[in-house]
């Protein structure tokens, strides 16, 4: 880059420059078309410009824009409504983005025993891999030193265990402990799950210390594992659930759903959002909503998670060299690399098909949730191309 950008540094960002998308397409400023299989990083549910979300936008956008929270609010009723139909929460709390949402849940779990006469009670604990956002909070709470260097002293209340350490968790639980915060499948971490078991038995915990269970399905969550949250696949249920990306299909919107009990020492006055739930973002969420909830939407997604997961499998065994393992669940797809990471996204990017980084040399694939099988099999072709240019490259 010859001239200097006018901004923050803090992304490498690829020389890219797209204009418009039309389902699982992004289209370069040239007119090149990328298959966009990061949608966005987990957040594009729907792909670009589908016609159903754009219309709810455009039509919201000749109403009302913005109110702020000082009055009633149809859009976050109804909104909240469905998803309190579809899940365990009772109460739910509109935010802007993820890490908003994470705040939020942190907040309510303070909130809950301090109402209960335990202030103390303040301290979450998290797993190694774990990404909960880049606020203050919330980089503490997701314990990477890299993200946590240089910007003062670590938020305090946050102990960090080692991922599915069952021994770790039962001796980091102390008189001041308020919850348990984990990812059911981690996303920045490398795609790594939960097993069933281990959930049941955090669950079973939680029980048993009067802990609350905080989940961040923030890019998990709204269908993108073949659920329309992955903690299903465990049959437990938290008590505090934060949800972003997804739920907006490319409009900023997070989500904080709680049990009535946990919500119960949010009273007036406690929390708040400028324009968190306003009503263009509440006319997105509902609109994402009538697709996922939509009969054999699911369904559809794991279908074509099979057709995905059945073609990497194969590339698997014809590239012992290049991939080692696959993991991940639904169309939340981790490749875990034998070649750096970097350098197979790169080969990808010149097959014109987009993914995205993850921790421990894990290839991420985030395609969106309406893609067709036929779409997914185009992807296989390039990811074998990349595989096979890969090899080749290596001798
Ligand atoms: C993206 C993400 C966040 C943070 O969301 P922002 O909207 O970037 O603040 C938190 N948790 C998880 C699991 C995420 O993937």
């Amino acid at each position: 880059m010859a001239e200097a950008s006018p901004l923050y540094e803090t992304y490498a960002r690829a020389p890219l420059r797209f204009e418009r998308g039309d389902g699982v397409w992004l289209i370069t400023e040239d007119g090149e078309r990328y298959l966009d299989f990061a949608a966005g990083v987990a957040v594009n549910s729907l792909g670009h410009g589908h016609p159903h979300l754009v219309e709810a936008l455009k039509a919201q956008a000749d109403k009302l824009w913005h109110m702020s929270n000082l009055y009633q609010a149809p859009g976050q009723e109804k909104l909240a409504k469905r998803l309190i139909d579809n899940t365990f929460a009772d109460r739910v709390f509109f935010t802007n983005s993820g890490a908003e949402a994470l705040e939020c849940a942190i907040k309510t779990a303070r909130r809950y025993h301090y109402a209960k006469g335990h202030p103390d009670k303040y301290h979450i604990i998290t797993f190694e891999g774990a990404f909960h956002g880049r606020t203050i909070a919330t980089i503490a709470a997701g314990g990477q030193q890299k993200y946590i260097d240089g910007f003062g002293p670590k938020a305090p209340g946050f102990d960090q265990i080692p991922f599915e350490d069952m021994d770790a968790l039962k001796a980091a639980i102390t008189d001041q402990t308020a919850g348990i915060l984990l990812e059911p499948v981690q996303g920045e971490g490398g795609l790594r799950s939960f097993s069933t078991e281990f959930l049941r038995a955090v669950r079973t915990l939680c029980d048993e210390k009067g802990l609350l269970l905080l989940l961040d399905e923030v890019q998990c969550g709204i269908g993108r594992t073949g659920k329309l949250f992955a903690h299903e696949r465990a049959g437990i249920t938290p008590d505090i659930m934060a949800i972003a990306k997804g739920i907006g299909g490319g409009f900023p919107l997070g989500a904080c759903l709680a049990t009535e009990e946990a919500a119960s020492g949010m009273v007036a006055g406690t929390h708040g959002s400028t324009y968190g739930g306003n009503p263009l973002a509440m006319a997105c969420g509902n609109a994402v909503l009538d697709v996922v909830l939509s009969e054999g939407f699911l369904q559809h997604v794991n279908d074509i998670a099979l057709v995905l997961r059945q073609g990497l499998a194969s590339l698997k065994d014809r590239y012992p060299d290049v991939i080692e393992d696959i993991r991940g669940e639904g169309l939340m797809i981790g490749i875990k690399m034998k070649v750096p990471a970097a350098d197979f996204i790169q080969a990808l990017r010149a097959e014109r098909m987009l993914s995205v980084m993850a921790g421990d040399n894990v290839v991420r694939l985030l395609p969106p949730l309406t893609t067709t099988a036929e779409e997914a099999r185009l992807g296989l072709q390039k990811l074998e191309q990349a595989a096979e240019q890969l090899k080749a490259a290596r001798g």
